[in-house]
Formats: C-alpha cells, sequence, structure tokens
C-alpha cells in the first residue's frame, strides 16, 4: 500500500475557526487521515485537489476527538469519492396497438407503460410523463388534503367519546381510503393483466365503501326532518350494506356499462334524502343554508363525474390529442374530489348545524350504525375482493414462476395452475 498523503486538507480556512492557519495544519489531519489509492499507480493523480469541507462546531469537534483515538487507522479509499447514484432511466412508453387489448383506453393512442413492469418500475413511472401520471397524483394529492383535513378535526372534536361525532370520523377514514386506493391501483395497474384487474378490484371496494361512508353520514346528519325515525331512516344504513357488496361484486364481475351502473345506483340511493330536502327547498319550505349549497355543489360535480367517465370526453373527439393530459378519466378524478369537498363542507355544515334538533329527536348514532356498519361493509368487500381475485391471483407471473419452481423441487405438476 502506497502511503501517498492525498488528504492534506479539510483546508477550511475559516477565520474565525482556525484563524490564518488551516485546518490541516492547525490539527494534523494529514496524519489520521489518508486516501488509500485505489489501485496501483492510480495514487495521486485520482485526486489532485483539495476536498473543502464544511462541518458544524459539534461535527469538528467529535471528528476531532475521533482523529486523535484512531492515529492514522482511518483510511479511505480515493474510489470511494465517485458515488453511484442509482440510474433512473426513463421507461420506453408504448402506442396503443403495443399493449393488450386490456391495458387500452379508448381514444388514448400513447403513452402506455410496459404492461409486464415490476413493481419498482411503476412505482418510478408515477414521476415519468406516461398516460398514467396525472391519473396517479390527481388521486395521490387529495389524499393528503382529505387527511390534513382529517387531522384539523381530530384535534378539534371528540371523536372517541362523542358518539354524535361518530358518522363523522366513518365518513372521513373513507375519503381518504378511496383516492389512496386508486391512486395506488392506477400506480401498480401494469404488472400483468391479472395484476390490474385486482388493483381493479381494490379500486372498486374502496369506492364502494366511501358510497357506505356517505349513507352513515346523510343517515345521520342529513336525513330531511320529517324522515327522521321513518322506516326507510331505520333500514337506510343496513341497505347501504348491502348495495355495497351489490356493487363491489357487480363491478369486479362485469363490463364498463354495468360497472357505471353499479356505481350510480348506491349514489342515487344515498343521495335520495338530499334530493328531497332540496326539493322542498324548490317549493320555498326552507331557508338558504350553507349546507345546502354546499350539498348543491357536490350534486353538480357528481353528475359531471358520472359524465366524464361514461363518456369518454373530450378523448372520444380527438383521439390521441389528450394522451398524457386532458384525458377524461383525470377530469374524472378532478371532479370526483371537488364533489367530496363539497360533501365533506356540506355534511359538516348539517352536522353542526342540526345537532340540537337531531339529539333531541332522538336520532343519536349508535356503535353498531356506525363501526359496526364499516367492520361489516370492510369484511364483505373484502371478502368479494378475495373471491374475485383468487383465480386471478394463480396466474400472477411473478407467483407463477415461483409456483413452478417450488413445484420443480417437490417434484409437483404445476399444471392445474396454468392457462
Ligand atoms: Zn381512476
Amino acid at each position: 500500500m502506497t502511503d501517498t498523503p492525498m488528504f492534506p486538507v479539510w483546508r477550511g480556512g475559516v477565520a474565525s475557526w482556525g484563524g490564518a492557519v488551516g485546518w490541516s495544519q492547525a490539527w494534523g489531519w494529514g496524519r489520521c487521515l489518508r486516501w488509500e489509492p485505489a489501485g496501483p499507480g492510480e495514487g495521486a493523480q485520482a485526486l489532485d485537489g483539495p476536498i473543502w469541507c464544511v462541518l458544524c462546531r459539534e461535527c469538528r469537534v467529535r471528528l476531532q476527538e475521533a482523529c486523535q483515538r484512531g492515529q492514522g487507522a482511518l483510511r479511505l479509499r480515493a474510489d470511494m469519492l465517485s458515488l453511484k447514484l442509482p440510474q433512473l432511466e426513463a421507461q420506453a412508453l408504448l402506442d396503443t396497438h403495443q399493449v393488450p387489448k386490456v391495458f387500452r383506453e379508448d381514444g388514448i393512442i400513447s403513452g402506455y407503460r410496459d404492461p409486464q413492469s415490476s413493481a419498482k418500475d411503476c412505482l418510478l413511472s408515477s414521476f415519468q410523463l406516461t398516460n398514467e401520471t396525472i391519473n396517479i397524483w390527481t388521486h395521490f394529492l387529495p389524499t393528503w388534503y382529505f387527511l390534513w383535513r382529517f387531522g384539523v378535526l381530530c384535534s378539534t372534536l371528540n371523536f372517541l367519546s362523542d358518539s354524535y361525532t361518530w358518522p363523522l370520523l366513518v365518513y372521513m377514514l373513507l375519503i381518504c381510503v378511496y383516492p389512496f386506493t386508486s391512486s395506488c391501483a392506477h400506480t401498480f395497474s401494469t404488472m400483468s393483466p391479472e395484476s390490474r384487474h385486482i388493483c381493479y378490484f381494490f379500486d372498486y371496494g374502496a369506492l364502494s365503501l366511501y358510497s357506505l361512508g356517505c349513507a352513515i353520514s346523510y343517515g345521520s346528519y342529513v336525513m330531511p326532518d320529517g324522515w327522521v325515525n321513518s322506516w326507510l331512516h331505520q333500514h337506510y344504513v343496513p341497505i347501504a350494506v348491502g348495495n355495497t357488496i351489490f356493487c363491489t361484486s357487480l363491478s369486479c364481475y362485469s363490463s364498463k356499462v354495468l360497472r357505471t351502473g353499479a356505481f350510480v345506483f348506491p349514489f342515487l340511493f344515498d343521495t335520495v334524502p338530499l334530493f328531497y330536502r332540496l326539493l322542498l327547498c324548490c317549493w320555498g319550505s326552507c331557508g338558504p343554508s350553507e349546507a345546502l349549497v354546499n350539498h348543491s355543489y357536490h350534486l353538480l360535480f357528481a353528475f359531471l363525474t358520472c359524465f366524464l367517465f361514461a363518456s369518454h370526453l373530450p378523448e372520444r373527439l380527438a383521439p390521441g390529442r389528450f394522451d398524457y393530459f386532458g384525458h377524461s378519466h383525470q377530469l374524472f378524478h378532478v371532479c370526483a374530489v371537488v364533489g367530496t369537498h363539497f360533501q365533506m363542507e356540506g355534511v359538516m355544515a348539517d352536522m353542526a348545524a342540526r345537532r340540537a334538533w337531531l339529539v333531541t329527536h332522538g336520532a343519536a348514532p349508535s356503535l353498531l350504525g356506525t363501526a359496526g356498519a364499516l367492520a361489516a361493509g370492510v369484511f364483505l368487500n373484502l371478502g368479494i375482493i378475495a373471491l374475485f381475485s383468487a383465480p386471478l391471483f394463480w396466474k400472477l407471473p411473478q407467483l407463477r414462476g415461483r409456483c413452478r419452481g417450488a413445484a420443480a423441487t417437490h417434484g409437483v405438476n404445476p399444471a392445474p395452475h396454468t392457462e
């Protein structure tokens, strides 16, 4: 090993620290820190300039102590300087005819990711401009907005002991879950056709649970005065739990037309009490209220959301023009989130304004009607997703490879799981 002293450095030269004398001379760094050349003959030319290092006062003392303790013991290799940064190469994007039919979207011609991406590629692709990037971010960022609103509510309301707030708690949880699940589904949907289906099963499940969250909060805060304690009010949440089963099963099972119907139906059911209140207002039997204004905006955006999802506008009119920016699914995400924002404001306004009336008329929320309904919804929906995913799960390429490997080592014929 050549003892070429390549580290005469730490030449701080900062007047307040070392005065006119550089650190190297003041502390003798050269005696304890030496660069070991990367290979024979590579010595000095690998590093011919001084290294400037800025240390905080405490670090300086620590380093000095370490230096004194281990005189000459610390040797650094010259090639440690060439940091190896991970190579973030952009994925090559594909056109519609280069991907299997299941990955194609109407009116979107280019910008498709490799349909056999790894999980890491999928994750990295969210930072590259593809036809899914805006879909991912238009639901990922709102997740943080809703989490922030939820956090603020946690510090102002007493969710633990005030049973009147439980429906809002369930609702807030679910409006954080659905955009997050959706952004994950969009991120990881290009690993294989099977994983795409499984990703979207979770997306449908989360949406359907969101409709249950709407029903739980509407049943407790939005129900018209005249309907409180009616048959519909008493059966409203149990029916909504049933709707989630119907909605998730149908959307996992079916074509796009039926899927749209599967989401419109629970939404219409949830909104019946609200429609009735708005109708009463149109007949003049209500005063202006902040809640109803927000509910009206929510309905407007909900209608737009549905229209965009079903119509595939604008990309249907100009295929290829909106591949990256402005296609219907991105607009659908934005409208859904803005609609949810107004819905949340409406629910909270009703909750605050109608508290005294609702509590005196015996409509206090129960644990069973809130947390119980949520637990039942989550359990049943996960069950349905598992049921639909199981046959696909065995076809996942990663798993299939592993099963084959395991089967080979155990002498088992893996044939039943292959197509
Ligand atoms: Zn989406």
